[in-house]
């Protein structure tokens, strides 16, 4: 069934960088997003992070204004 394949194979991409994830994932949910971030890797984890502190930061920086 091609709709099964389809969303067994989302599940299972990296958010970073877009590479079927073989083994474990990294699933990781946040306040401000409903959907989970899925990671193939710890490096992978460390990047989508860094960009989602500076955002978080951005924002709170917005807000001060
Ligand atoms: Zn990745």
């Amino acid at each position: 069934m091609p709709l099964e394949l389809n969303t067994a194979t989302r599940s299972l991409r990296c958010d970073v960088c877009n590479a079927i994830i073989k083994t474990k994932p990294i699933v990781v949910k946040t306040c401000c997003n409903n959907r989970p971030w899925t990671f193939c890797s710890n490096r992978c984890y460390t990047i989508w992070m860094r960009d989602w502190l500076r955002k978080q930061e951005q924002t709170r920086q917005k807000g001060k204004l």
